[in-house]
C-alpha cells in the first residue's frame, strides 16, 4: 500500500494547484496517487484525471498514510477542515511549483501552497496552511500567521508582519516596514484588490484604494 495525496477543494483554487501538488510528486519521485476532496460529491466523480470523492470517502480509502492540502480560498474553512485533519490523525501536505524562488533562513509551517512564480526572499517566518498565488512575493525578514492568504500577485515588502486570516487581494502592494517599526496587518484584515498600503492595518477591517483606506461598513 503506498501513501495517499487529496487536494481538498475542487473549485477553482484546487483545480488550480493539483498541478502544482504534481509537479511536487514529480520532484520527489513519488509515483502515488493524488485525488480531490469536495464535500459537494455524493459519488466518485473524475475531475481533470483525478478521482475526487467526499472526505467520508477519503477517509475510508486504505492507505497506511494520507496527506492532504486544503485547497479552498476561505481561510476559515482551512482551520475548520486543518482541525478535523489532525483529529484524524492526517498530515497538512505542502505543496509548491518547481519554478518558485525561496532564498535564505526561511521557515513555513505546514499546509502551505505556494503557486508558480512565487518568490519568498529570505529570514521570512510563515504559519500554518499559507496560501501564496501566482506572481505573489515575500520579502525579507516578514512574518506571516496562520491561515493568510494571498491572491495573485501581491508585493509584500520587507519588514511587514501580517496577522492570521488577512486576505491581501490581487495586485495590491504593501509598503515595507523597518525592523523596530514593522507595518502590520492585522488579524483578520482584508486588503483590496491594486490596495497601496502605506500604513498598518487594524484587525478585522477592509482597506481599499491608493493610498489604503478603511472601508467603512454602511
Ligand atoms: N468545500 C468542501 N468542504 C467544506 C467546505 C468547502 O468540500 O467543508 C468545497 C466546496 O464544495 C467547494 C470548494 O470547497 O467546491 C470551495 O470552493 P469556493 O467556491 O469557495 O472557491 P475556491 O476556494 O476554490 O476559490
Amino acid at each position: 500500500m503506498t501513501k495517499l495525496y487529496a487536494i481538498y477543494g475542487a473549485a477553482g483554487c484546487g483545480r488550480s494547484l493539483m498541478p502544482v501538488a504534481r509537479q511536487q510528486l514529480v520532484r520527489e519521485e513519488n509515483a502515488s496517487e493524488i485525488v480531490f476532496i469536495d464535500d459537494s460529491l455524493t459519488e466518485i466523480n473524475l475531475i481533470n484525471g483525478h478521482r475526487a470523492m467526499n472526505y467520508q470517502v477519503f477517509l475510508n480509502e486504505s492507505a497506511p498514510e494520507k496527506y492532504v492540502q486544503i485547497a479552498i480560498a476561505n481561510s476559515y474553512i482551512r482551520e475548520k477542515i486543518a482541525k478535523r485533519l489532525e483529529m484524524d490523525g492526517i498530515r497538512l501536505w505542502s505543496i509548491s511549483a518547481d519554478n518558485i524562488i525561496c532564498m535564505d533562513g526561511i521557515e513555513i509551517a505546514e499546509g502551505a501552497a505556494l503557486s508558480p512564480f512565487v518568490s519568498i526572499t529570505s529570514n521570512v517566518k510563515i504559519g500554518k496552511c499559507f496560501h501564496a498565488n501566482l506572481y505573489s512575493y515575500v520579502e525579507h525578514d516578514c512574518v506571516i500567521g496562520d491561515f493568510v492568504t494571498f491572491a495573485p500577485s501581491v508585493k509584500c515588502n520587507g519588514n511587514i508582519h501580517i496577522e492570521d486570516h488577512a486576505y491581501i487581494g490581487t495586485g495590491a502592494v504593501i509598503k515595507q516596514g523597518t525592523p523596530d517599526k514593522p507595518l502590520v496587518i492585522g488579524k483578520g484584515a482584508i486588503v483590496g484588490m491594486g490596495a497601496v498600503v502605506t500604513k498598518s492595518v487594524p484587525p478585522g477591517v477592509t482597506v481599499v484604494g491608493n493610498p489604503a483606506r478603511i472601508l467603512e461598513k454602511k
